[in-house]
């Protein structure tokens, strides 16, 4: 009978009897439901051990605990994990399923290959198949925990946009190829719009062209040179030279270009001659 009530929710307002009038449990929880909505408030996992998936979650997601109840430990993003869910849920230890396909854990990442290079870095961690991209050109890929709790991981739909805003699609068209409602494409391709103005850098580089740009990085002028890829909390050694040291506007201004500090700041996926194609583009750019 109560679930039949519930299950009748929302009642119209007509339906939900006044203050002066005494409420069953029903009505009351319904009322109590309507004033102040039902709050969703984590996901709670079974874990066989709870170190082996600390350690997990930690070095592969970079979660830490933030609330710790000895068997049951919330993790920084609110991800619940338990031990001995058995005996609190009770239910006989040897009907729990640990390897459910039914539901995942879903994570997002704006640096997915960096992801997946970590990753390959635990040869042990179960993949259910090797990195894919969906219809929607988001690409993802699903792994196991250490219970078997299955987890994807794919990248975010604003950097999927972002990437196709870089090779010349408007909203439009991208809402289109991602599949996604126009009106949220929009407030992505502004958001894109508005780091791309003022975007040749300090080395001449043009984030605007550089995949990480919207989405990891938000561009070297906006983040004062504070790239991920620099020391944390630190500038990168071209920003912090030329501009918090010589207090120029960029290197193209320094009689010093192209530097020792240039030479020693270079995209290790670079070759050599590609390393020397680089610095003359970056310099044709700053003489502009
Ligand atoms: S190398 Fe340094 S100065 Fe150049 S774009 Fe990157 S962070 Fe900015
Ligand atoms: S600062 Fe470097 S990593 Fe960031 S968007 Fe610009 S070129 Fe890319
Ligand atoms: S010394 Fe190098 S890094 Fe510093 S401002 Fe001159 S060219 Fe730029």
């Amino acid at each position: 009978m109560m679930s039949e009530i519930y299950n009748t929710f929302p009642v119209p307002d007509d339906k939900i009897v006044s203050d002066h009038v005494p409420l069953c449990g029903a009505c009351r929880y319904l009322k109590k439901r309507r004033e102040d909505a039902m709050k969703y408030c984590n996901t709670l996992i079974a874990v066989k051990d709870m170190p082996a998936s600390l350690k997990f979650y930690r070095e592969l997601f970079g979660l830490e605990v933030a609330v710790d109840l000895g068997w049951c430990k919330a993790l920084t993003c609110g991800l619940t994990l338990q031990e001995h869910f058995d005996e609190i849920a009770g239910f006989p230890a040897e009907t729990m399923k640990y390897r459910s396909n039914t539901m995942e854990l879903y994570f997002e990442t704006e640096d997915f290959d960096g992801f997946v290079s970590l990753l390959d870095s635990f040869p042990t961690v179960e993949r259910l198949h090797e990195p894919r991209t969906y219809p929607w050109l988001q690409r993802g890929i699903h792994i196991f925990d250490p219970d078997g709790h299955l987890i994807e991981v794919s990248e975010s739909m604003y950097a999927v946009a972002c990437r196709e805003f870089q090779k010349g699609a408007g909203p439009e068209e991208t809402a289109k190829l991602i599949q996604h409602p126009v009106a949220v494409v929009q407030a992505w391709f502004e958001k894109y719009q508005g780091l791309k103005k003022n975007d040749l850098t300090v080395c001449g580089t043009d984030c605007g062209a550089c995949s990480c740009y919207g989405t990891m990085c938000t561009g070297c002028n906006a983040c004062q040179g504070k790239v991920f890829h620099a020391p944390e909390g630190k500038a990168c050694p071209i920003y912090e030279c030329a501009v918090e040291g010589k207090g120029l506007k960029n290197c193209g201004e320094c009689g010093m270009l192209p530097c020792e500090i240039w030479m020693s700041t270079r995209d290790p996926r670079y070759s050599d001659e590609e390393f020397a194609d680089s610095v003359n583009q970056r310099i044709q750019a700053l003489k502009k």
